[in-house]
């Protein structure tokens, strides 16, 4: 199959930086680029080279740039395409530069994920491991770096095929037994042979299944909110958060007028907050982000830490804050510890005790929230599934081999329930991307940044 030649900028194209890649892949990947790269034919070097050199426009002779071109032909490359990748200056300018002049000699501009698209259609990684290059790029903790880098490492597809493999023995026998009856060396295939087998597929399956939840607050994060009434530590909390792990806050525009976002770890937990920046804001001009915009907040989030101040008895606001919260996933911070606890423990029966100035109590917040979450501690030798359409499709085959355990009890006859085990095995291959609709694949596709 001969496939067009594309190419793209595979390095952020936000800023500065040092160095910027520019890959380039298809069958005239190498073609293209010795035009714009004269100083070698490339052709005649081997695989997985460097070479140095210069980018030269070819019509007026020109040197762009000094770079370092990296020759990997197929099929050993990412798209096992013959892959050219161009290490240049890191400029916006130059480095757009260069992208124009290999369009210009031939090259389309790639769409978003089309190099990662490349390396799935040509069976070079399935659509699991293609999905896990997108979360390891989004991860925004070591945990849930750990999730994406353990699919893209294969775990989930070993499990899968696991999986697939052990209905498919029994698909197999009792396709033996409908098309064979007479053979004496096939074991004849009943249904009490059938279910303890399609028991414990089912049960590895509910067992993958129980690490969804886990896996999605650690992929996705919990959207959280810290509220209270002025003064008692919102902010202080927030700046120790931050501290914690380098945490990164980012301000994103929210879909709200005026909600901001960002991101803190604690621990390995990461916990999108809302409005940050109006915790700040509450510092400079001193004013209650008041109860209406609270109960906003309070409805968004999954995780509420409501700040109270220890040394001080509870106010009306304080009680207000507390019966607006009482039906949420809520952690009642009591701050300030350091001044003395002068706060009533009326109606407060769970609270973690902090104080801000003497670095106290973040991590009975941590083990806190991983107990009101059900968080397990990920452990290494566990395989844990994170991806929405994963846990979907997970589910669909779970519920083919219930429906197939359920018949197998109520002696229909066997070719009937081999239809759902045969379902159950398509759903965990539409996982890695078998027989997947193509409108799927370009969607999911157009999720990946430029140049992946
Ligand atoms: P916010 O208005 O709720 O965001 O409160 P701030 O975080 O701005 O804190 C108000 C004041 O209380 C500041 O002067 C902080 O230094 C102080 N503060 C915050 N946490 C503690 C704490 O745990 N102990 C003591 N003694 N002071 C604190």
């Amino acid at each position: 199959m001969i496939s067009d030649t594309i190419a793209a900028i595979s390095t952020s194209t936000a800023g500065t930086g040092a160095i910027s890649i520019i890959r380039v892949s298809g069958d005239d990947s190498i073609g293209i680029v010795n035009r714009v790269f004269p100083f070698k034919d490339l052709k005649k070097e081997k695989s997985h080279t460097i070479h140095y050199g210069h980018i030269t426009c070819p019509d007026s002779g020109v040197k762009i740039d000094e770079v370092l071109v990296m020759l990997m032909k197929g099929p050993r490359s990412f798209t096992t395409e013959d892959v050219v990748e161009i290490n240049c200056h890191g400029g916006a300018f130059v480095t757009k530069r260069i992208l124009e002049l290999l369009l210009t000699y031939g090259a389309r501009h790639a769409h978003p994920g089309e190099f990662t698209k490349r390396a799935f259609l040509n069976g070079r990684i399935d659509l699991s491991n293609a999905e896990a290059i997108m979360d390891i790029i989004e991860a925004k903790s070591n945990h849930s770096l750990a999730l994406a880098f353990n699919s893209l490492d294969g775990k989930v597809t070993r499990l899968i095929n696991k999986l697939r493999k052990e209905l498919l023995e029994i698909i197999a026998i009792i396709e033996v037994n409908i098309d064979y009856p007479e053979y004496d060396e096939v074991e004849e295939m009943t249904n009490e042979i059938l279910l303890p087998k399609a028991i414990t597929i089912e049960n590895s399956m509910k067992k993958l299944l129980s690490t969804a939840k886990t896996g999605q607050l650690l992929k996705n994060g919990i959207k959280t909110a810290i509220i209270g009434r002025p003064n008692v530590g919102k902010s202080s909390l927030l700046n120790q958060l931050m501290r914690e792990e380098k945490a990164i806050v980012t301000d994103i525009a929210g879909t709200t007028r005026d909600t901001v976002e960002g991101f803190v770890n604690i621990g390995g937990l990461t916990l999108n907050l809302i409005d940050t920046a109006g915790i700040r804001k509450t510092r400079d001009i001193v004013e209650s982000i008041g109860v209406e915009k609270s109960r906003r907040l309070i409805s968004e989030a999954e995780l509420i830490l409501l700040v109270l101040d220890a040394s001080e008895s509870l106010t009306a606001e304080d009680k207000e804050l507390l019966d607006l919260t009482a039906c949420k996933n809520r952690i009642i911070i009591l701050n300030k510890s350091d001044l003395g606890q002068k706060i009533s423990s009326d109606g407060i029966t769970k609270y973690v005790l902090t104080s801000m100035t003497e670095d106290k109590g973040i991590s009975q917040l941590e083990d806190e929230i991983k107990l009101l979450f059900e968080i397990k501690d990920i452990t290494a030798d566990e395989t844990y599934i994170s991806n929405t359409r994963h846990i979907a499709k997970l589910n669909q085959a779970m519920e083919s081999v219930n429906s197939a355990i359920i018949q197998m009890g109520s002696g229909i006859p066997i070719d009937m329930i081999e239809l759902d085990l045969k379902n159950s095995w398509s759903h965990l291959g539409e996982i890695l991307g078998e027989n997947t609709a193509d409108s799927l694949i370009d969607e999911l596709f157009t999720k990946f940044c430029l140049g992946k």
